[in-house]
């Protein structure tokens, strides 16, 4: 009879997790679900990888084709903690705009591209990380000293880079923005194109994270400097397909191992040493698959 009762018990636990769709990914039946990435890289050794391709020190497409910066070695680390050696990661152009799209659609498996995390985005996919938490700060031309500080932008031309948050942060106020700062935009496209706009006085300034904005200053030096005022955290996240959470624990594994293995200051300095920036090599608080 107590047998009995414990398997009835069990059924009734087992029908539960199903109705609430507690199973795998991947255990539908008939196999139509489609696979986790993780399940994917370790059948198939390969990923295709969404990174920038315009941004120095961080993702940027060399003449011969590679691809280079401290977010292409993250994820080339990642990729091997998942199984998949360098061999086999194709990595894919992914733009602040199209990063959600191209992580819905399946036109890349995992994007590591300056891509913050937010409550925003969290609707729409989902973040493995932080691997680094930078802080938004300002370019400008070397020789122009009218913006010392954030609060120098009233008034003056700031690039607007399309699907980027940092813009909001400067313009916005809170919770979405941060400054609320009477500064007016000035669109582009990317990151380089705000550098280039900058570099030809079709604008003051660029805002965006200290990482990116060391990488174009030290790429062109004495051309731009970063006004060295920091404000807000900007937490770069892993972004895959929204409930992947079985990629999502085995990235949050691989990102602490690369820190505690000391490949994660190993990287920061091979990309950032010599840009003045103080780089910070404790591993970021995980912010959780949910
Ligand atoms: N990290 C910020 C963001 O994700 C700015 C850099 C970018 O757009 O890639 O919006």
């Amino acid at each position: 009879m107590r047998v009995r009762q414990i398997a009835v018990a069990a059924a009734a636990a087992a029908l539960a997790l199903t109705a609430a769709g507690c199973g795998s990914d991947t255990e539908a039946p008939g196999g139509s679900e489609a696979k986790s990435v993780l399940q994917k890289a370790k059948e198939s050794k390969k990923l295709v990888i969404g990174v920038k391709f315009d941004q120095p020190a961080l993702g940027l497409k060399k003449p011969d084709g590679t691809v280079e910066g401290f977010d292409v070695d993250v994820a080339k680390y990642v990729a091997k903690e998942l199984g998949v050696p360098e061999s086999g990661v194709e990595f894919k152009e992914t733009t602040s705009a199209n990063r959600e799209a191209f992580i819905q659609s399946g036109q890349v498996d995992l994007v590591f591209a300056t891509y913050s995390i937010t409550d925003e985005r969290k609707q729409k996919v989902t973040f493995g990380g932080p691997y680094y938490v930078a802080h938004q700060d300002t370019l400008v031309r070397a020789d122009d000293n009218s913006i010392k500080k954030a609060q120098d932008l009233k008034d003056k031309k700031l690039c607007k880079a399309a699907g980027s948050n940092s813009y909001k942060r400067v313009i916005d106020p809170p919770p979405d923005g941060q400054l609320d700062i009477d500064a007016t935009p000035v669109d582009a496209s990317s990151y380089s194109e705000c550098v280039a706009k900058l570099k030809n006085k079709a604008l003051d300034a660029v805002t965006t994270d200290d990482l990116i904005l060391a990488g174009f200053a030290n790429q062109q030096k004495g051309t731009f400097k970063v006004v060295s005022d920091p404000f807000s955290d900007e937490k770069y996240g892993v972004g895959m397909k929204k409930g992947d959470t079985e990629t999502c624990n085995a990235v949050n594994a691989a990102v602490t191992k690369m820190f505690e293995d000391g490949t994660a200051k190993t990287l920061l300095e091979k990309h950032f040493d010599g840009t003045g920036l103080k780089l910070d090599f404790e591993v970021p608080k995980a912010e959780g698959c949910a």
